[in-house]
């Protein structure tokens, strides 16, 4: 039984992402593969043989790949899904927009935002926002699944020394084409990557106040920034600052949450990160409930003074 991953990357380098994926990968089959489907991601590919446990990198070199539409890379994974029983992506945008086209087209059970592997055919997955978790059983030859990346650690990314094939790319599809990408440059880590995160909520009263109040904390601290979905829509925070059910799940070492009351849609995308500290001047905001530790307190006076003792 073989598995293959599905590696994201930008060509240069690997996301994160992929080593938790590599991790699931390994608890469902014996031999674990890497597809890097990218334009002159020879570099992509370098890491991904690198990978502790990956015993092939098939690479698939084309333009059509260069900045992985979905309806490109389906059909090149469609193409490979021969040889594999299990077919994972990491469950990202990225990955929940490939998998199902693969899994439609090859008549498969999708099984999505996988936490735990039992076994080659049975899988945990979170449902109702994370209230529940379901063991299910897929009934079909191929497994299509993307994994929620908290649920496993990172495969070591160095140290492994698999073989590279490089294959025939199939052709382009002609339902898409790349028109243009606006990337938000930034120096703080990445959202889902970081090890600590500050997370304001609808309590920070408007755009200039969630910035003064959070940047100077996640500044020393080295952390990203996150919000709750009251904070975006009202507009204080960017869109891809969202944590939550509908927006990024994340798992720090830390999750630092100011004002944020603690709705099952945020806790959906943060409870599983390692120490959580709540402040909120509700004793009886539910955000306490998975706290590791709260504060009640004004985060207006709080947070700077936290800022300043650090
Ligand atoms: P509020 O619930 O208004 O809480 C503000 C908190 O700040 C309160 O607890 C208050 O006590 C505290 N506070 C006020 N002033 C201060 C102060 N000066 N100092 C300290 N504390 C103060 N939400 C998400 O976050 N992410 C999601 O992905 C998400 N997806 C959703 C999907 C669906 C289908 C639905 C229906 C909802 C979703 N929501 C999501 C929304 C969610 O239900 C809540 O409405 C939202 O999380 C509330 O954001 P908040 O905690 O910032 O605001």
């Amino acid at each position: 039984m073989t598995a293959l991953v599905i590696a994201e990357h930008d060509n240069a380098r690997l996301k994160g992402t992929t080593l938790n994926t590599v991790t699931a990968a390994l608890a469902c089959g014996s031999d674990v593969h890497i597809l890097v489907a990218g334009h002159n991601a020879s570099d992509a590919a370098e890491a991904a043989a690198g990978i502790v446990g990956v015993a092939k990198v098939i690479r698939a070199d084309s333009e059509a790949f260069a900045h992985g539409l979905a309806e490109n890379v389906a059909a090149q994974v469609v193409a490979l899904a021969g040889d594999y029983s299990h077919i994972l992506f990491p469950a990202t945008a990225s990955g929940k927009n490939i998998a199902p086209r693969v899994a439609a087209v090859l008549d498969a059970g999708q099984i999505s935002e996988v936490t735990k592997i039992h076994g080659t055919d049975t899988f945990e997955r979170p449902i109702y926002a994370g209230n529940a978790i379901a063991t299910v059983q897929s009934l079909t030859e191929k497994n299509v699944i993307t994994v929620r990346t908290t649920g496993f650690d990172p495969a070591a990314a160095t140290g492994g020394s698999a073989a590279i094939e490089q294959i025939a790319t199939v052709p382009a599809s002609s339902k898409s084409t790349f028109v243009s990408a606006e990337l938000v440059k930034s120096d703080r880590p990445e959202l889902t990557a970081a090890k600590v995160i500050v997370s304001g909520g609808r309590a920070l009263g408007s755009s200039e106040k969630f910035i003064a109040i959070m940047t100077p904390l996640a500044d020393k601290l080295g952390a990203a920034i996150g919000a709750s979905r009251a904070a975006v829509d009202a507009g204080y925070a960017a869109n891809d600052l969202q944590v939550g059910q509908t927006g990024k799940i994340v798992a720090p070492q830390l999750y630092i949450a100011a004002g944020i009351s603690g709705a099952i849609q945020h806790l959906a995308g943060m409870k599983d990160s390692k120490v959580i500290v709540a402040i909120n001047k509700d004793p009886e905001a539910p955000i306490f409930s998975v706290a590791d530790y709260g504060l009640e307190a004004d985060l207006f006076t709080a947070v700077p003074e936290l800022t300043k003792a650090l």
